[in-house]
């Protein structure tokens, strides 16, 4: 067995291999450190991994060929039909765009091409964000800054059940870059029906666990922000927190050398959530009038920090935006590719999944092309399927982190699947139109 490493060649797939310091693709942590053992085309987690990355990179293979109509067909086949769907369409919508920034980067030129609507399958989750920094900006830390210097993390979300190795590389890590022995951290829960699990080991100080309804956080860190400002509170009691909680809450956020405060946007799944992070956002800022305080937004999961900021940096503008016009529109209403199916105002839905099986295309009527990993579930067969390799095991790649300060290598492992990169499918289809 042999270790190989990024930048060299791929084994023939009959041989086995292993393969070291894999970046992983099946969320926004993108964690580096996997070690993925290859047999065939058989993959296994061997080293590092959590349960969502053995459960992305050990599915098995399935044969799958591209198809028209539910008929297998060429990839020359397929690619012509969905030529003739995009250009017959009135309005192409491009969405799911679970891809890697080649991917993204394609798919965004032929938005522009074909002056369609570009969405990701996430944007409604990172729209809660984005409403935020557009109207009163906010104070961001990353995951390195995180894990080498906070001392309080406050944390908002099930962080657990979405980057279940969240807490062993940013929390519970023993060392941190200034010191072999760093002060203990303090981690406070504040929502309900979190995975609390992962906050152990010798790193972990204190654990306060604050019971309150996901959807009533903003109330309690209003509440904050009036204590921080000298108010009194209107009642003893702030969504079920009792004053007193709420009090040594602030305490520790004021005893803090650097507090991060922790969510994820599909974590905050209610209405008006974008108004939890905007509540967050301010009191981040007033403690950072006096001392160190950052937010830590995580998310990013099938790729959608990489298409947020692929479309930002060829558009100028965040997710949801059409080239109907000829020029780049933003509208997050507008151009929400759920409202635009409902409504019939487009015809054509190209739908990009490469990661997993489960980001499926919405069910539609409406004329569909699907550029899909080899098991992606479908409610119905779509009128083009085109599978296509997933990037980080089938090909290489590049893909942005949930801070969206760095962008990770992704690795060919060699299983040679025979599967086409996203990217070349794109480049053959936007050739023909
Ligand atoms: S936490 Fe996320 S990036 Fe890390 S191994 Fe698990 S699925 Fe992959």
């Amino acid at each position: 067995m042999s270790a190989s490493q990024a930048g060299a060649p791929s084994a023939p797939a009959s041989a086995a291999q292993t393969h070291a310091h894999v970046t992983c693709p099946f969320c926004g942590l993108r964690c580096d450190d996997l070690e993925i053992a290859r047999s065939g085309q058989a993959l296994s987690v061997t080293r590092n991994g959590c349960d969502k990355a053995k459960a992305g990179f050990e599915r098995p293979l399935t044969a799958a060929q591209p198809r028209v109509g539910g008929k297998t067909v060429s990839l020359g086949e397929a690619i012509a039909e969905a030529v003739a769907l995009i250009k017959k369409a009135k309005l192409p919508a491009y969405g799911g765009l679970a891809t890697d920034v080649d991917g993204m980067r394609a798919i965004m030129s032929i938005a522009d091409k074909s002056r369609g609507v570009v969405d990701h399958a996430f944007s409604e989750a990172q729209g809660r964000n984005i409403k935020v920094l557009q109207t009163s900006g906010y104070f961001m830390t990353t995951l390195t800054e995180a894990r080498n210097r906070a001392d309080l993390f406050i944390i908002a979300s099930d962080v657990h059940r979405f980057h279940p190795r969240f807490f062993e590389r940013i929390v519970c890590n023993e060392k941190s870059m200034f010191a072999d022995d760093p002060p203990k951290r303090t981690v406070v829960f504040l929502g309900e029906g979190y995975d609390t699990s992962a906050a152990t080991g010798t790193r972990i100080g204190d654990v306060v666990t604050i019971n309150c309804p996901t959807h009533r956080i903003g109330e309690v860190v209003s509440a904050l922000r009036t204590l921080k400002k000298g108010a009194p509170l209107p009642a003893d009691t702030i969504a079920g927190v009792a004053k007193a909680q709420i009090e040594d809450l602030l305490a520790r956020c004021h005893k803090a050398e650097y507090g991060v405060i922790v969510w994820v946007p599909p974590g905050l799944d209610f209405p008006n959530a974008d108004l939890t992070v905007h509540q967050i956002c301010e009191f981040v800022k007033d403690l950072n009038v006096t001392q160190r305080f950052a937010g830590l937004s995580l998310g990013g999961n099938e790729g959608a920090s990489t298409a947020a900021s692929v479309c930002a940096w060829q558009s100028g503008y965040p997710l949801r935006v059409s080239f109907e016009t000829g020029a780049p529109h933003y509208d997050p209403e507008l151009y929400a590719i759920p409202a635009l199916i409902a409504s019939k105002q487009t015809d054509c839905l190209v739908w990009l999944s490469s990661f997993t099986a489960d980001l499926s295309p919405p069910a539609t009527d409406i004329a569909t092309v699907v550029l899909g990993s080899h098991d992606l579930k479908l409610a119905r067969e779509p009128e083009v399927f085109i599978p296509v390799g997933t990037p980080g095991i089938d090909h290489r790649g590049q893909l942005v982190r949930c801070d969206s300060v760095v962008s990770l290598p992704l690795r060919d492992l060699g299983r040679d699947a025979g599967l086409a990169r996203t990217v070349d499918v794109l480049a053959a289809i936007e050739a023909a139109l």
